[in-house]
Order: structure tokens, then C-alpha cells, then sequence
């Protein structure tokens, strides 16, 4: 049974301190881009789980994105003294906009001291070719990684939850960026309405085989002022118990190869947002538990990647 820093799976705070032999955390920052799942160009409403944020809740305020870097690295080292960042463009759709307005962002943020890579969140449907020709040339010159919201391989989920693109387009993105040696990271929903544990192995069995080299799990989420609260409503949305989620997530990690990072295991919602489910606020009680019944099944990462 292999271990990644005595854990059994393959954590994003394991591989950021074997590749750059220190602690690095992600800054999580707001450009002030816009989605095109919201504008009309590809979908009205956005998806449905989608914050008014853009699920960047985390990100800073400053509109200014040096000052807003300093503010969200501020709040990070209360929790850590040192350590190197990634500045994470989460807000929105981070590549949706003319390639010089990209490029003044992305380098902006490179510029400042102890940043040693970026990651950049959006669309499959979003990654034209000038677009790729940037990430190209940044992926040369410093660490990259691009996260792409996949959240569930089943059209009707898709059609549902808006995503407002097909499957192709993703297995076309991710083709594109691997031809450039880009590193994928890939979002998957657990719990996503009409989706029990057999349509959700079908999705992570089917992003173990692409080229993605991250993968993040998220718990379905109830945020206030989201397009999902109309189906909460009429009574049309299950919550998973804190049990059943373990469970499934431990499932899930089984499935994945060795080599794919596990950037998330859980829903991220501020506390002032979420409606249900409520015991994902404990976040380090959730992490515990997972850990535990790895153990409790004596499994790992990769037991049953086919
Ligand atoms: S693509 Fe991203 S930013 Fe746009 S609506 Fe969906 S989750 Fe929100």
C-alpha cells in the first residue's frame, strides 16, 4: 500500500511540498472577469449551483488585484508563517476575456514576490486558440495548472444544473492543454439531483482515464441566492449524511489512479451562505473521518483503478 505523507491518498498539501520543498497555499483571487454561462453566450442564469460570486466567495474585495493578493495573503499567514503561493483566479470564468487583458492579469500577479505558479479556473467552452497559445507560453516559464468545472459526465445532470456545454467540449479542452503539457485539475459534484453513487463512479471512472492530473470532489452545496434553491423548494434536492459522503468519497479515491492529485474533498461554503448541508461546516471533522475510514476499510488510492 503506498502512502503520500502518511495519508492514503494523494493530497494537493503533499504534492506542493514535494515540488517545491515548502509549504504553498493558494491565494484565491477575483479579476473581475464574468462568465459566458451568465451573459447569454453560452447559457442565461449560470449554473445553478453558482454563487453570486461566481464561486469565488473566497476570493478578496479590493478591486485592485495586487492589494486584493495582499489582503487574501494576509488572512493566510494568520493560519501560516511561511510558505510560497499560487495564485488561484477562482471568481467566475478566468479566461473569458481578450487575450492582452488575460495577459496583464496573469502577469501581474506572477510579478509579485513568492508566487511560483498560477491556477487558473473556467470553462471547457472558454479555452480559444490565443487563449491556449498564453497558458502555453506561462505553463513555459512558471508552474500552471487549469481547473475545469466537468462536475458530472451525464447530459441530463448537464442540461439540469445549466452547465450550458456538452462532454466533447470537455474531452476537446482537455486534449488541447495536453497536447501543451498543461495540467488539468477537474471538478466533480457529488450529490448533484438524480445522481446516485452509480452515475457518480461512472463520472470519476471516467476522469481517472482522461488526462486531468488533479481532481477535486466537492459536496453538493445550498447557497443562498442560487438557482438551486428553487428546486430545494419544491422539495426536489436530497442532501447526503455526513456518513454516506465519506463513504462515497472513499469510493471515489479507490477508483483514481496513483498519480492523480486530490485537490478537494469536500464543499467549501461560507458559513453566512450555506444552507444545507450544515455538518460540511466542520470541515476538519469531515477530513478526520475520511482518513478514518480509509483506514477502517484498509483501502488507498488506486485499489481498484482498472
Ligand atoms: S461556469 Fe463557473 S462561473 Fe459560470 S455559472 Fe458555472 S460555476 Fe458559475
Amino acid at each position: 500500500m503506498k502512502l503520500w505523507g502518511g495519508k492514503r491518498y494523494y493530497s494537493l498539501n503533499y504534492f506542493l511540498r514535494q515540488k517545491f520543498g515548502e509549504k504553498v497555499f493558494k491565494i484565491s483571487l477575483d479579476a473581475g472577469f464574468t462568465c459566458p454561462n451568465r451573459d447569454g453566450t453560452a447559457g442565461h442564469g449560470g449554473c445553478i449551483f453558482c454563487s453570486a460570486r461566481g464561486s469565488g466567495d473566497f476570493a478578496g474585495t479590493k478591486e485592485n488585484l495586487v492589494e486584493q493578493f495582499f489582503e487574501v495573503k494576509e488572512m493566510m499567514h494568520k493560519k501560516w508563517k511561511e510558505g510560497k503561493y499560487i495564485a488561484y483566479f477562482q471568481a467566475y470564468t478566468n479566461t473569458y476575456a481578450p487575450v492582452e487583458v488575460l495577459r496583464e492579469k496573469y502577469e501581474t500577479v506572477l510579478n509579485i514576490d513568492g508566487v511560483v505558479g498560477l491556477a487558473i479556473a473556467t470553462r471547457p467552452d472558454c479555452l480559444p486558440e490565443d487563449v491556449l497559445d498564453l497558458l502555453d507560453e506561462i505553463n513555459k516559464k512558471t508552474y500552471l495548472w487549469v481547473e475545469l468545472g466537468l462536475q458530472t459526465i451525464h447530459e441530463d445532470t448537464a442540461k439540469l444544473i445549466n452547465r450550458g456545454y456538452p462532454l466533447e467540449t470537455y474531452i476537446k479542452a482537455i486534449e488541447e492543454l495536453k497536447k501543451r503539457n498543461i495540467d488539468v485539475v477537474t471538478h466533480v459534484i457529488l450529490g448533484l439531483p438524480g445522481e446516485d453513487k452509480k452515475r457518480i463512479l461512472e463520472t470519476v471512472d471516467f476522469v481517472a482515464h482522461t488526462n486531468t492530473q488533479g481532481i477535486k470532489l466537492h459536496l453538493l452545496h445550498l447557497m443562498k441566492g442560487t438557482r438551486l434553491v428553487e428546486l430545494y423548494k419544491r422539495g426536489e434536492l436530497k442532501f447526503l449524511s455526513m456518513d454516506e459522503y465519506v463513504d462515497l468519497i472513499v469510493d471515489c479515491i479507490e477508483r483514481l489512479p496513483e498519480d492523480i492529485v486530490v485537490h478537494r474533498l469536500t464543499g467549501d461554503s461560507p458559513r453566512s451562505l450555506i444552507i444545507e448541508p450544515l455538518w460540511s461546516l466542520k470541515k476538519w471533522e469531515v477530513l478526520n473521518a475520511i482518513d478514518k475510514r480509509f483506514e477502517e476499510r484498509d483501502t488507498w488510492q488506486g485499489k481498484y483503478f482498472k
